[in-house]
This record gives C-alpha cells, sequence and structure tokens, in this order.
C-alpha cells in the first residue's frame, strides 16, 4: 500500500491557504510517502485562475520546500485543471512547464449555465466528465461524481459513472478515490468503492487515493480507504508526468 496523497490545495489555490511549507512537515509526521500539491487552474466566466497564476513563484516556493524536506518524503507538483477539454491551449501551457501530473476535474464549466433542473444538471454534468476524459489531456481524473461533494442529495447514475471509469481505463488515465466527501459523515468516496470495482472489471488497473486537502488537518485525512481497495485494484503516483506503482 502506498502511503501518499496527490491531490492536495496550497495558497497558491485560490480557496486554500495552508503552505507547501506546513504540509511538507505534517506529511513527514504522518510518515507519508510522497505529496503532490495540484493548485486549481480554473477558467470560466467567473473565475479565471489561469492569466494571473504566479508560475514561477510556485515553483521558487516548491523548489525551497523541497530543499527542506526532500530527503524526508517526495515531493511533487501539479495542477488541477478545471475542464481541460475545454481549454486545449491552457492545457499544452501546464504541459510545458513538465508538472508531475495534472488531474482534470470538472467544477462549473460555462456549458452548465442556466440548468435550474437538478437531475438535469447531474446528467449534464456527468456528460462533461464523459467528454473530458474522452478529449482532455490529462493523468488523473478528479472526483469523477464530483457533485456529491456540494449537493447531498446528488443521484448517481451509476451505468452513466461506469461507462466513464472504462474510458478512463482505456485512455490511460487513472481515477482517483477522492475522500473530501467523507467529511460529511456517512458520504461515500467519490467514487465509490463499488464503482471502482466495476472500473477494475472492466479493465481498469490504477487508482489513486486523494484527499483534495485545502486545510493542514485534511491532508491524507483517510487513510482506512487505501487499505479497503477492491481485489485488482493497485495504487499508483506519477513522477514527471510517468505512472510508477512503488518507489
Ligand atoms: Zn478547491
Ligand atoms: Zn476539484
Amino acid at each position: 500500500m502506498l502511503r501518499c496523497d496527490l491531490h492536495v490545495h496550497t495558497n497558491f489555490s485560490f480557496d486554500s491557504s495552508a503552505t507547501m511549507e506546513e504540509y511538507a512537515a505534517r506529511a513527514v509526521e504522518l510518515g507519508l510517502q510522497a505529496v503532490c500539491f495540484t493548485d486549481h487552474i480554473d477558467i470560466n466566466p467567473r473565475r479565471d485562475t489561469f492569466r494571473d497564476f504566479p508560475f514561477d513563484r510556485r515553483i521558487r516556493c516548491f523548489e525551497r520546500v523541497k530543499s527542506l524536506f526532500g530527503d524526508k518524503v517526495l515531493l511533487l507538483q501539479g495542477y488541477e485543471m478545471g475542464e481541460p477539454h475545454l481549454h486545449p491551449k491552457e492545457t499544452a501551457f501546464l504541459r510545458s512547464l513538465h508538472p508531475d501530473m495534472i488531474i482534470g476535474s470538472v467544477h462549473d464549466p460555462e456549458v452548465l449555465d442556466g440548468i435550474s433542473d437538478r437531475r438535469e444538471y447531474e446528467r449534464a454534468y456527468d456528460r462533461v466528465v464523459r467528454d473530458m476524459v474522452r478529449d482532455g489531456d490529462f493523468d488523473v481524473l478528479g472526483h469523477a461524481d464530483g457533485l456529491r461533494k456540494w449537493h447531498d442529495d446528488y443521484r448517481e447514475d451509476l451505468p452513466f459513472l461506469c461507462d466513464t471509469l472504462a474510458l478512463c481505463a482505456s485512455r490511460g488515465i487513472v481515477p482517483e478515490i477522492n475522500t473530501s466527501s467523507m467529511r460529511r459523515a456517512g458520504t461515500p468516496p467519490m467514487p465509490g468503492l463499488d464503482a471502482i470495482a466495476r472500473y477494475i472489471s472492466a479493465g481498469g488497473k490504477y487508482v489513486c487515493v486523494n484527499s483534495d486537502a485545502h486545510t493542514v488537518r485534511q491532508l491524507y485525512e483517510f487513510p482506512d480507504i487505501a487499505a479497503q481497495l477492491p481485489r485488482g485494484a493497485r495504487q499508483c503516483l506519477f513522477v514527471q508526468g510517468r505512472l510508477l506503482e512503488s518507489m
């Protein structure tokens, strides 16, 4: 079992004030093997964090923290890109910076604007996730059924989700098991382990188990999930874009 957390937001994300240094110290405390900082890049009418993103300053900060903690924990850096298939130019730019990995996530794309019916919105969201997996350039699928994170009454279309996960398997994209939904008691991770089991039977092999931490306390918050993976599921990480099963 890998002890790592590959979806972590720092104060380079609009919605976190935790520093890389604080996370690195906590990772050492927890005995983690690897942590990947994946700050938000989102481009939509409500938010554009790409245009003024301090790419150079972030890399300098990362290198400094690596020089302090790099001998105790493998520190990695990447991005969580919102809807990369809708922003191919900006995604290619991110690739040109040689991140360890890119997470592709559906957050708040313009195409969902104006859909007021909840069920209709959910199915439209699912379709954007599927299109992103089909057309996007990224390594890890972030919170595949992410609406569950924000809406208690979200109703899953499990067969559709499983088709999307099977598409991940055929494109070499690794779905994460995002445990941030579990902060609400009784809510399973995203996606649930039943969907992951079906992904494995559809030919999938790899998963990442990620906290989607926005505070230091949330780092590697639900370690039990990694011990409960369905038979055949293998954890992995990405180093300079290359998938590794162990370190
Ligand atoms: Zn966030
Ligand atoms: Zn996200």
